[in-house]
């Protein structure tokens, strides 16, 4: 049977087949192209559950979609008889429940246009992807997306409240509430947070929402290297109560940003920008004099920062750094905020050894580094960034802490999980039986 005749369900406009239609969904943000051989573009819960089902019984791998800007390949097809499944027309908020702090949504929705919905109740959903001007939710959700803010909020997975999943066969899981807390069986609903699309697709998403603090204010200094600005995050996390960023950038990310106008009187050296938040503005302000007095006394020079600027410059930091080489590749490896400093020295020492190019920046706050590698030619660093996963995990950390694993990390997950990866592919086998969820992905 063709593949129209097999989604005949469908409106056949949001079949699509033509190549000048599938080449869009033929990659996303990291290097791999995987063409599909089919796109679908469902509108309601009914669709997807009759599209798993068709993709089950007919043995089509099933790739659930959203904004398509993972950055380890995790939302394009393996190859195969392989179907890319477009969230991105089931974009409805459909609840927001401001006595109990819960939204209900589409997975569809994108994170940027849900806190713009949330502005007019003062609430807001915190975890501030730097991409969330584009990506979904039901992305951010399977990615456990978090961003800059996640050092005083946490990441997605501490905000999802509920989730209906469609799984093998078409059968639809409800999983959580709206309540606060349960402590009523396995966390199954933790398990679908973060799992890249390979045990279900979302077809609603049920989000805790905040109280959205009305003043903020933001404090940078420079410091001669990274590392010593590292050496500042755990005395400021110490001190500090309010901070909900603290961010570092290398020189080379600050002049690649065009970061020298948002720095007023900014030297050449790496940069560590906090911002307080909070519901009293005299609470902030106390914040950010603690901040300035710890980071002075750490070796650092107060620079005067412009928030809206900085924050322009640090979210473009990839576009920006795409611009200084012909290949880039960014990396998200996790440390404890202990060994951060470790974590720089080792960086620079994998750039020595290889002769390669790695700019740095990241939510140094949470231990979240984002080393970039830059290079012309073919040679794709290949060595070099095993070493720099095998030194984060030498030093405690983790493979992600906010990309996912998709195809491009898949190798190194047995350097990290040693044998849980075994309990990882048996999970897998149980709740995708025959495979059809995102094949080639994680596990
Ligand atoms: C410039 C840039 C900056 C970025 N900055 C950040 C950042 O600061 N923090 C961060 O965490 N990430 C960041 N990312 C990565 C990326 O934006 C996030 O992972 C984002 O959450 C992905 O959302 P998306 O809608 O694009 O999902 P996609 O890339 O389309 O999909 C991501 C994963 O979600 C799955 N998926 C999508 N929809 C569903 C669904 N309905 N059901 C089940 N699974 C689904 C896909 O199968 C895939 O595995 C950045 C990317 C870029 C390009």
């Amino acid at each position: 049977m063709s593949l129209e005749e097999l989604f005949s369900f469908m409106d056949s406009r949001r079949v699509l087949t033509a190549e000048e239609e599938r080449v869009l969904y033929s990659y996303d943000a990291a290097p791999r192209r995987c063409m599909p051989e089919v796109v679908l573009r469902p509108v309601d819960e009914e669709e997807v559950v009759e599209i798993v089902r068709v993709c089950t019984e007919e043995e089509v791998g099933l790739t659930p979609r959203g904004a398509g800007t993972s950055l380890c390949g995790a939302s394009v097809a393996s190859g195969g008889r392989h179907a890319v499944v477009d969230f991105t027309l089931m974009n409805r908020i459909l609840e927001v429940d401001e006595d109990n702090r819960y939204v209900l949504a589409e997975p569809g929705v994108v994170y940027q246009e849900l806190n713009r919905a949330l502005e007019g109740y003062g609430l807001f959903f915190p975890p501030d992807p730097a991409s969330g001007s584009v990506c979904t939710i039901g992305g951010m959700v399977a990615m456990n997306s978090s961003g800059m803010r996640a050092v005083r909020y946490g990441t997605t997975r501490e905000y999802v409240a509920s989730l209906r999943v469609a799984v093998a066969e078409g059968k639809v899981l409800s999983l959580g509430g709206r309540y606060m807390k349960s402590s009523s069986g396995y966390d199954l609903l933790g398990l679908f947070v973060g799992s890249e699309g390979t045990l279900g697709a979302f077809t609603e998403i049920g989000l805790r929402v905040l109280p959205k603090p009305e003043h903020s204010r933001v404090v940078g200094a420079e410091f001669e290297t990274p590392e010593q600005a590292c050496r500042a995050v755990l005395p400021l996390l110490r001190r500090t109560r309010t901070l909900s960023v603290v961010e570092l950038m290398d020189a080379r990310v600050v002049r690649a940003t065009g970061g020298e106008e948002a720095l007023s009187g900014w030297q050449g050296g790496a940069v560590l920008v906090c911002e307080s938040e909070g519901f009293r503005e005299e609470e902030v302000e106390e914040e950010v004099r603690i901040a300035a007095e710890v980071l002075q006394r750490h070796g650092g020079r107060v620079l005067e920062a412009d928030a809206e600027q900085v924050w322009g410059c640090r979210r473009g930091a990839l576009p920006a750094l795409a611009e200084l080489a012909e290949n880039l590749l960014l990396e998200d490896v996790t440390v404890p905020v202990s060994e951060l400093p470790g974590m720089l020295r080792g960086i620079e020492e994998v750039s020595e050894r290889y002769g390669v190019e790695i700019a740095v920046f990241g939510h140094a706050g949470d231990g979240n580094l984002h080393p970039t590698f830059l290079w012309d030619g073919e040679d794709a660093p290949e060595e070099a960034v095993e070493e720099l996963f095998r030194r984060c995990i030498a030093l405690g950390g983790t493979l992600s802490g906010e990309h996912g694993i998709g195809t491009e990390k898949r190798r190194f997950m047995r350097f990290e999980h040693g044998s849980a990866l075994e309990l990882m592919r048996t999970i897998k086998q149980a709740v995708d039986p025959r495979g059809v969820f995102n094949p080639g992905k994680v596990v």
